[in-house]
C-alpha cells in the first residue's frame, strides 16, 4: 500500500480500496487531501485483469468441452477470478496529489 503524496500517511489496505469506486478521487484519512491514482497504476491494474482473464480462459473452456462441467460452475469460477484482481491491485497501486491523465 501507498502512503499519502501530502502527509506521508500509510494508507491501510481497506482504505486503498476505496479507490477501487467510481469516485475520482480518495481523500486521504489523515490530511483529507485528494489522492488519485497514478496512469501507472490504473494500467498495471487493467492488465493486471486482462492476464488473469487471459489465462483463466484456456482451462476454463477446457473444463467446459472436456470435462462436461456444468456452465453455471464456470460462470461461478468466472466471477471468483474477477475478484483476484480487485483484491491485488491496492497492494500496488500508487497514489498522487494531482489527477494524472490516461494517456
Ligand atoms: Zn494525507
Amino acid at each position: 500500500m501507498d502512503i499519502c503524496k501530502s502527509c506521508e500517511y500509510q494508507w491501510s489496505y481497506k482504505e486503498s480500496l476505496k479507490m477501487l469506486g467510481f469516485k475520482r478521487g480518495v481523500k486521504c484519512p489523515n490530511c483529507g487531501q485528494k489522492q488519485y491514482l497514478t496512469t501507472e497504476s490504473i494500467w498495471y491494474g487493467s492488465m493486471l485483469f486482462i492476464l488473469i482473464y487471459f489465462f483463466a480462459w484456456i482451462p476454463l473452456r477446457a473444463l467446459y468441452f472436456y470435462y462436461d462441467l456444468p456452465l453455471v460452475l464456470i460462470i461461478v469460477i468466472a466471477v471468483i477470478l474477477l475478484f483476484i484482481p480487485l483484491l491485488l491491485w491496492p497492494k500496488y497501486m500508487k497514489l498522487s496529489n494531482k489527477e494524472e491523465p490516461l494517456f
